[in-house]
């Protein structure tokens, strides 16, 4: 049997013209199952041929149309003819690209020679739209070789070598960095109380922020660096992500605006901002709002540090025979530490860990010394969650309140995120090293198609 395709294009002034496709041939009764269907192959040809077919129409019809005389509708004559190449997801076309010598009657001095090429005009990059979102999309979800094998596998499209997806995912992030940037300068201010008051409806947007390490390429300066991801959640309203790579994002803080712009933030509103202790991350939101942030110190990092004073009285404990009398205050202590910090008793949180500390310092274990190590083990635990407390003073707050209010105390939702933007994608175990530049980019579309922001608005701003 065989199936011939044939295709039949009708312009717009009513010609038809019907050109031959493929033709695909198998035996008159089929054996196996795989003889049956179209096969993978087959349709790689038959969307190349017909994409060839269309796009050459296409722009055969732009030079025809262009070739006439906008002024006084004479035919432009023929300069040259050349070719131009367009890449797409079903392949690599050739197209033809006449010039033509401008029209007399557009001539300032009628003697010179002046050609134009409308195809150049039309052709403004050397491949399409689509084939660059779609390249780059692959090479944010997947390493840029596997998404090239995909491409490979399954389109027509040339080439599909890992550079071009590296490239192509390096554009689309520098398009979407510029409409951030147009979005971060659109920010409207808050005009009165009333205006704020409603614009607070969905409630104060919450930042949560939280850092990565990222092996960098031999030779860079240091062996890691720091990645900035977060997330911008507002009751209402789609959660967006962001990440940066800090010196090499052109404009960090706008990126975070941007973010919370896409959010319905308006200046002048104020913002909350959950984070790990690390100062510079409030600080970054700060710069981005340029108006009141509410920094709260991450209820997970600080449960951490309880939770390794814990585990070390529990060791403690745990030693048979006991060598030393426990005394009642320093495990009550540590038990109430918990509950002293959860409900927004930091300070009284402090002396009781400044109690323990003094008496696991001072306790005397004669010739234990496994008791003696875990001593001090507490007692430097006790001294480090200390620090922590008094260093985040200003943002601790009565977490039981907020939680029971419905109100994220945690940015273990921004760790998510730092998980499905960082570690997915720049997995330590594959040893897949980056240069700052280049996760960055990568960052940027990866936010951007992990939020379904990609198709929308953004790029095409900026495309
Ligand atoms: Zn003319």
């Amino acid at each position: 049997m065989q199936w011939t395709v044939r295709l039949e294009v009708r312009t717009s002034a009513g010609e038809v013209t019907t050109t031959e496709l493929v033709t695909f041939s198998r035996p008159g009764v089929v054996s196996t199952l795989a003889e049956i269907g179209l096969m993978l192959a087959e349709t790689k040809t038959l969307l190349a041929k017909l994409q060839a077919s269309m796009l050459c129409g296409q722009v055969a019809a732009y030079a025809a149309h262009h070739r006439v005389c906008a002024a006084c509708g004479v035919l432009q004559p023929l300069k040259d003819r050349r070719t131009r190449r367009l890449q797409t997801l079903f392949g690599t076309v050739e197209v033809e690209a006449p010039r033509f010598k401008v029209c007399r009657c557009r001539l300032t001095t009628p003697l010179a020679e002046v050609t134009v090429s409308p195809i150049c005009a039309l052709l403004t990059a050397r491949c399409t739209p689509e084939l660059e979102r779609v390249q780059a999309e692959l090479g944010a979800r997947t390493s840029f070789r596997d998404g090239a094998r995909i491409l490979e596998a399954l389109l027509p499209v040339s080439p599909a070598n890992h550079e071009s997806l590296r490239s192509r995912t390096h554009a689309v992030a520098l398009q979407l960095e510029a409409a951030d940037r147009q979005a971060a300068a659109e920010v409207t201010a808050v005009r009165d109380e009333r205006d704020e008051a409603a614009a607070a409806d969905g409630g104060r947007p919450v930042v949560m922020l939280d850092g990565a390490y990222i092996r960098a390429v031999p030779g860079h300066q240091v062996r890691n660096f720091e990645a900035i991801c977060g997330k911008v959640e507002r009751e209402g309203h789609a959660t967006r992500r962001f990440a940066l790579v800090r010196n090499v994002a052109e404009q960090p803080h706008a990126l975070l605006r941007a973010a919370l712009q896409g959010q319905g933030w308006r200046e002048g509103e104020a913002v909350t901002a959950i984070s790990d202790g690390d100062p510079a991350l409030p600080a970054l939101v700060r710069s981005a709002t340029g108006g009141p942030v509410q920094p709260i110190l991450d209820w997970f990092h600080l449960s951490m540090r309880v939770h390794h004073v814990e585990q070390v009285m529990r060791g403690l404990c745990a030693l048979e025979p006991l060598p030393l009398v426990l005394p009642d205050h320093a495990q009550i202590d540590v038990e109430r530490l918990r509950s002293l910090l959860w409900n927004g008793h930091h300070e009284k949180a402090c002396e009781a860990l400044g109690r323990i500390a003094s008496w696991a310092k001072d306790a005397v274990v004669p010739n234990e010394p496994v008791a003696e190590a875990t001593l001090r083990r507490l007692a430097a635990r006790c001294a480090e969650l200390r620090r922590y407390i008094e260093n985040n003073e200003g943002a601790l707050i009565d977490y039981g309140q907020r939680y029971r209010a419905g109100k994220p105390i945690s940015t273990s939702r921004a760790e998510g995120t730092v998980n499905q933007l960082v570690n997915a994608r720049m997995n330590k175990r594959r040893q897949m090293r980056w240069s700052p530049r280049g996760a960055h980019r990568v960052l940027q579309v990866r936010a951007a198609v992990l939020d379904g922001r990609f198709r929308q608005q953004a790029i095409q701003l900026a495309a």
